[in-house]
């Protein structure tokens, strides 16, 4: 007999495709799964079993949820919490976790792709370039969640390395307005995509600070996107581009010698 055990599962930005295969086998196999309907389309649930227990938790409370899921989990069951980009990412996984650790129920995690990851290939952007940013900040902007000491905007933006904003789209005129405030470029680019992967549905829009506010509201976007503001964006049309080291011609390194001796 198996010990009683839920799994999290990322299913990544909401194109069923971009499941990882050890989810959809998961899936397949599953007795009982609650996704959050607000961001993981129902879709994702297609392979399980007909007689499949599935839950949309949108309406549901954190305790509602975990009661759920302890109630599901027994001896034999395969039950599923569905979470939509990766389950590590501004999605209460701890919280979830903890009563279930006091449930003696095992937890496992299946990561999925992230909505940054998704939003940055809709848009055909690279989050790094050399000699541009190496780094990429992953967070939100404060709302209703206070933001710890030493991660307002301000302070983050003060590298300026790439900043993928979750959770933040309502507050875009604070971003911009704050990001001008501590030196930004009125002209920096930004890009904000909604609803990334999800085929008709996703929007991409790229702007600067000083536009893309307007240009979102013209796009009916106020939920479910990405904001992207970095110093790499629209790279593609630039011919200033610096090459990165490791495919460069006189680059040695441990696969492959270089043209000229170059002990990088
Ligand atoms: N764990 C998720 C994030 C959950 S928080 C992940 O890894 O992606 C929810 C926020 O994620 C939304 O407010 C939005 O900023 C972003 N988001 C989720 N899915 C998205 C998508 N398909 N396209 C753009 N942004 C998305």
């Amino acid at each position: 007999m198996n010990n009683p055990k839920v799994w999290f599962v990322g299913a990544g930005p909401g194109d069923p495709e971009l499941i990882t295969i050890k989810a959809k086998n998961l899936i397949e196999k599953a007795d009982a799964i609650l996704f959050a309907g607000s961001l993981v389309p129902k879709a994702l649930t297609q392979w399980s079993k007909p007689n499949c227990l599935i839950q949309d938790s949108k309406g549901m409370a954190l305790d509602d949820i975990t009661d759920w899921l302890i109630e599901q989990a027994d001896e034999n069951k395969i039950v599923i919490r569905l979470q939509t980009g990766d389950p590590a990412l501004y999605g209460a996984l701890i919280e979830m976790v903890q009563p279930l650790d006091k449930a003696g129920i095992d937890v496992e995690v299946i990561p999925g792709i992230s909505s940054a990851m998704a939003a940055a290939a809709a848009s055909i952007e690279s989050l790094t370039l050399p000699e541009v940013t190496q780094t990429v900040i992953l967070t939100r902007v404060e709302g209703r969640t206070p933001m710890p000491a030493g991660e307002s905007l301000k302070e983050l933006a003060a590298h300026h390395s790439t900043l993928c904003l979750f959770l933040s789209i309502t507050l875009l005129h604070k971003v911009s307005q704050e990001l001008i405030e501590i030196g930004y470029a009125e002209d920096a680019p930004v890009t904000v995509v909604q609803k990334a992967s999800w085929g008709e549905e996703e929007k991409i829009v790229k702007g600067t600070l000083s536009t893309i506010k307007k240009q979102c509201q013209a796009e009916k976007i106020a939920s479910q996107a990405m904001i992207i503001i970095s110093p790499t964006l629209g790279a593609r049309d630039w011919d200033t581009l610096k090459k990165s080291k490791l495919y460069d011609a006189s680059f040695s390194h441990r696969f492959r010698k270089g043209i000229q001796q170059d002990e990088g």
